[in-house]
């Protein structure tokens, strides 16, 4: 309708990287409180055991009867393990027992889809889903990858040491091959990104050349607001204006016109 924006066919958006505190977490839960600031129905899942994106959303993993690793295993109904948040996002949680999904898992035929299988349930419930991924590339980072339309790397500016990119690429190729062939990778986040110094950008036109991946815009600051915000269990988007918060924003609106309008994402030179 004119105006506002038409429904989305449910998106689902793996966020994913082995390696840990590259902001895979904080871009979950930002860019999801974004998203529901633009009016879409958001549902955001935990696959990390350490339940660092169920915490940072104001619940405590300890105290959860139901959570994602019940669903997965076909013990709960998705519907009974969904939590509501202050962001006006949706939560599916985590707690230390998906720890044991990996191997639980393991032994079951169709183990990649055992998270699709479980969303799919959800019918059109919701216009985008969005994945943390944990720090690994085992079984639940491959059920996220199979389960998603479209795949997003936040990578921190920081260092040289990118040698999981091409793994993690990898296991892309793998995934599109074998359990999804209609996975899209987006490209890279910058995160933690310092404009002050020439440090990050050689590190992002270092991962263009090795790599040939888009890096997508804006590149997200590093500002001190993350931190706090993490540890008051709100998102970075509550509270006061910051640079993080409305790099966020805008790579919501970047986003949101990709999908609903089939325009080309934004994209920064390498
Ligand atoms: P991951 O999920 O990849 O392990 P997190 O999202 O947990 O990474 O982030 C790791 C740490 O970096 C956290 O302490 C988080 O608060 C901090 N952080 C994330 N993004 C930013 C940012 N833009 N500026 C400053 N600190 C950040
Ligand atoms: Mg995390």
């Amino acid at each position: 309708t004119e105006g506002t924006y038409a429904r989305l066919m449910t998106r689902v958006l793996a966020v994913a990287n082995q390696k840990g505190g590259v902001a895979k977490t904080t871009t979950v839960a930002s860019l999801g409180a974004a998203l529901a600031d633009l009016d879409l129905s958001v549902l955001v899942v935990d696959l990390d055991p350490q339940g660092c994106l169920t915490f940072s959303l104001g619940h405590d993993p300890d105290k959860l009867e139901v959570s994602v690793h019940e669903v997965l295993l076909r013990e709960a109904d998705i519907g009974d393990a969904l939590l509501e948040t202050g962001d006006r996002v949706t939560l599916l949680p985590a707690t230390i027992d998906l720890a044991g999904a990996e191997a639980l898992l393991l032994m079951r035929p169709g183990r990649e889809y055992a998270l699709k299988r479980a969303l799919a349930e959800l019918g059109d419930d919701y216009d985008v889903v969005i994945l943390d991924c944990p720090p690994s590339l085992g079984i639940l980072t491959l059920n996220g990858l199979t389960a998603a339309d479209e795949v997003m790397v936040p990578l921190q500016c920081e260092t040289l040491a990118h040698r999981g990119v091409g793994q993690l690429l990898r296991t892309v190729g793998e995934v599109q091959q074998i359990t999804n062939p209609e996975l899209r990778l987006l490209g890279a986040l910058p995160t933690l990104y310092d404009p002050r110094t020439t440090h990050s950008r050689d590190v992002l036109s270092d991962i263009v050349d090795r790599y040939h991946i888009e890096l997508l815009a804006p590149a997200i600051p590093r500002t001190v607001r993350f931190a706090e915000a993490s540890a008051s269990g709100a998102t970075v988007l509550s509270g006061r204006k910051n640079k993080g918060a409305t790099a966020y924003r805008d790579l919501a609106a970047n986003l949101t016109e990709f999908w609903k309008n089939g325009t080309g994402l934004l994209t920064l030179e390498g």
